[in-house]
């Protein structure tokens, strides 16, 4: 089964396979770490999630390749009034930023590359554009691109550049115009700014040339695919293909990839809107990682999503009636024999699984047969015509969700008790939702142990004390279900 995945580039659903042997080598712009990242950010890298697992599920390796942007307008400016070097000032963002993609389980990367760490490959690629006589040197010290240089400038975002002024630049990071500009490839060193001796002058690189030089550097200078969200694909993108194309003539990246918005309200959630929520502030509010992942999953990358509390409260349901079905599947005592209308369900639900994934990542088309599967088999299950030989089938395409989706593992309690430690160590207590400190008051090994005692003080005929302890759950947000296949507790 081959991924057909919209291709900026080509305007078109292409398939994606990589040129060379079985493994895809792909290139996705990484963060700026200047503050912590707000959930808008991880749409993006959850939606490349997907696309690595799922493709891993159709047989195919990654080399993915993220760079971390450590130095930039915004970073100098902020390590400079916290009066810290910039490297101190980016490490706390850096490393809470990995802590956060390992909570929403999101995969690392095979390789991730610092901007501060690849200064030579930087200054050996404007030196290469230079020699083309696409890169000029102001008085200043500072190098820019010459954009009149690339004919082709433009056919990424198919932008209408008639209106484009030979000469005229900008030298900042971030810039949406209508006009494209010669951009930076090289800022000249300000005094007081942290700055590289090179061979082409003291100064910094621009945000553009770090992800040409890193990508090639990494993955060659031609390779599969190149993602990040929608906002990049110009001027950053376009620069990118413009410097690299330039200087060696070969096409840069064959496919690209954009993930479309998070919004709030209707607008892009960022941080100069203030619109936006980091994994941490959910986390305090009492919304468990998983439900956070699902949510910002199931709008398929190529669709802006609307972010609400409605929509992770959807999810944390959805979760838990996957949850409560694996139990029922695996704990529950069937008959023997096979039902083949089952059977035929399951086979038929793993295909469409696959096969909406396959068009485009189309992740709520992916979902909707498997939890169709789980309302089908609880009433078999209700009904007693559930049987023994009809678990496994179903358990594989659960197997299979969560080889992409990763929610059903429960995985949420660590990530919650890390961040109400950061919460303590980082002055934030006050942020915390009432209702998760009650909730952290009880560890899963103490509910365990308290149902285990209620149970054999039944058994003893002592209701007096299981009740008792039914009670202390009760107040500590613990539900407890007696049924048929034994005690299940759940968290309120
Ligand atoms: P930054 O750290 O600002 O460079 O952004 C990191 C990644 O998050 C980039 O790929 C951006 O395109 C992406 N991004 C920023 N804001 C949003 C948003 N509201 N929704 C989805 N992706 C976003
Ligand atoms: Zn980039």
């Amino acid at each position: 089964m081959t991924l057909r995945l919209f291709n900026t580039l080509s305007g078109q659903l292409d398939p994606l396979a990589p040129s060379d042997g079985n493994v895809l080598r792909m290139y996705a712009c990484g963060p700026t770490v200047y503050d912590y990242a707000h959930i808008g950010n991880f749409r993006t890298f959850l939606q490349i999630d997907v696309l690595r697992r799922f493709l891993r599920l159709t047989g195919i390796e990654v080399k993915h390749v993220m760079n971390v942007t450590d130095v930039d307008d915004r970073i100098i400016r902020n390590a400079a009034e916290a009066g810290v070097p910039i490297g101190a000032y980016t490490a706390e963002y850096e490393r809470a930023f990995f802590e956060d993609l390992d909570w929403l389980h999101v995969e690392r990367p095979e390789q991730v590359a610092r901007a501060t760490e690849n200064i030579p490959r930087m200054v050996e690629l404007i030196q290469k554009l230079e020699e083309k006589g696409a890169a000029y040197r102001t008085e200043d010290g500072s190098w820019y691109f010459r954009l009149a240089a690339f004919p082709a400038y433009g056919k990424l975002s198919k932008k209408d550049l008639s209106g484009m002024e030979d000469g005229a630049r900008v030298d900042v990071d971030e810039y949406e115009k209508d006009s494209a500009r010669d951009f930076a490839l090289w800022k000249a060193a300000k005094p007081g700014e942290t700055s590289w001796e090179t061979l082409i002058g003291r100064g910094r690189p621009g945000w553009h040339i770090e992800c040409s030089a890193m990508a090639m550097t990494y993955l060659g200078e031609s390779f599969d695919l190149h993602a990040g969200g929608e906002d990049l694909m110009f001027p950053h993108h376009e620069n990118e293909i413009a410097q690299s194309e330039t200087a060696t003539g070969k096409q840069f990246a064959r496919h690209w990839m954009h993930v479309r918005f998070l919004l709030v309200d209707g607008r892009k959630m960022s941080k100069s809107e203030g619109n936006f929520y980091t994994l941490r502030d959910l986390l305090l509010k009492g919304y468990k990682a998983s439900a956070i992942r699902l949510a910002l999953i199931s709008v398929p990358y190529g669709r802006q999503l609307n972010f609400t509390f409605d929509g992770l409260t959807e999810a944390t349901n959805g979760i838990e009636r996957l949850r409560t079905f694996r139990a029922r599947l695996t704990e529950g005592a069937f008959a023997a024999g096979e039902n083949p209308q089952l059977r035929e369900m399951a086979q038929t639900a793993q295909q469409n699984f696959r096969a909406a994934l396959a068009d485009d990542l189309n992740t709520a088309g992916a979902r909707a047969p498997v939890f169709d599967l789980v309302r089908s088999a609880n009433t078999a299950i209700d009904q007693g015509q559930f049987l023994a030989g009809d678990r496994d089938a179903i358990l594989a395409v659960l197997k299979d969700f969560d080889s992409v989706f990763d929610v059903i593992e429960d995985h949420d309690a660590e990530p919650t008790r890390l961040a109400l430690e950061w919460a303590e160590q980082t002055g934030r207590m006050a942020n915390v939702a009432p209702e998760l400190l009650a909730r952290q008051s009880i560890t899963d090994e103490q509910v365990e142990a308290l149902v285990a005692e209620r149970a054999q003080a039944k058994k003893q005929r002592n209701f007096a004390r299981a009740d008792a302890i039914r009670n202390e759950l009760t107040q500590k947000g613990i539900l407890i279900e007696d049924s048929k296949d034994g005690v299940r507790w759940k968290r309120k």
